[in-house]
């Protein structure tokens, strides 16, 4: 199937729950697995609230993992979904009390993850919608660009907004900062419909 589970009957802000299942973590290419589906990658500064909108994607409450102590996931994790993708959940970055060995392997693992694997089709950055852009997000976005890497930016936690207003200001300034962003909210599920149809399209343009 096409795998966007709002093409079923669904009046809710949230994903009903998806077939997905966690399939591996790799600490280096040598452990990911075989290329199988299409794949979209999550990016995000530790603790933005990447693990909570994959799990809201998926209807999930806690596939992926979601912690209070950033920096301690080093690996790449990979969940298969409804048989028709990879997410692909890449460590989170910018945490400042990692060490500069640590941040190198991080490089070191996400950019061969990033540029050598073929299936990636979408790499989402999730920012969180109260801080926008970081220029840790920054410099990631600009490098993807440069090797031609598709993106879609997400900024979450959009119910910490308190009205219409800060909404506009939100993505006015996360215009500014590096083109179109979608907002939304784990917590609630406002958004996450849209960002289904923009992994679609994805999928269905290429
Ligand atoms: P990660 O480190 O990027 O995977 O972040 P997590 O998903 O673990 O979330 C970090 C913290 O932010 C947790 O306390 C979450 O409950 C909270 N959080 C995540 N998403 C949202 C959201 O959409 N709204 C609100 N209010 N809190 C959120």
């Amino acid at each position: 199937m096409s795998a966007n589970p709002f093409q079923k009957k669904s009046r809710s802000l949230a994903a009903p729950k998806i077939l997905s299942e966690y399939v591996l973590s790799a600490s280096g290419p040598g452990q990911f697995p075989k290329e199988e589906y299409p794949e979209i990658a999550f990016l995000g500064r530790s603790n933005v609230g990447k693990s909570s909108l994959i799990n809201a994607l998926l209807g999930q409450k806690a596939l992926a993992y979601t912690s209070s102590t950033p920096g301690c996931t080093q690996a790449i994790n990979f969940y298969r979904v409804d048989s028709s993708y990879y997410f692909v959940d890449l460590p989170g970055y910018g945490y400042a009390r990692i060490s500069k060995e640590t941040t190198l392997e991080w490089k070191t693992l996400i950019e061969s993850y990033l540029l050598g694997r073929q299936g990636l089709r979408l790499s989402i950055i999730v920012l969180d919608a109260r801080r926008g852009w970081m220029e840790k997000d920054l410099e990631l976005k600009r490098w993807l660009d440069l090797h031609g890497r598709q993106t879609l930016v997400v900024a979450t936690k959009m119910d910490k907004l308190k009205n219409q207003s800060e909404m506009q200001q939100c993505l006015k300034d996360l215009r500014q900062g590096a083109g179109e962003a979608m907002l939304c909210s784990a917590a609630t599920g406002r958004g996450v419909r849209e960002i289904w149809q923009a992994i679609t399209m994805t999928r269905a343009t290429q």
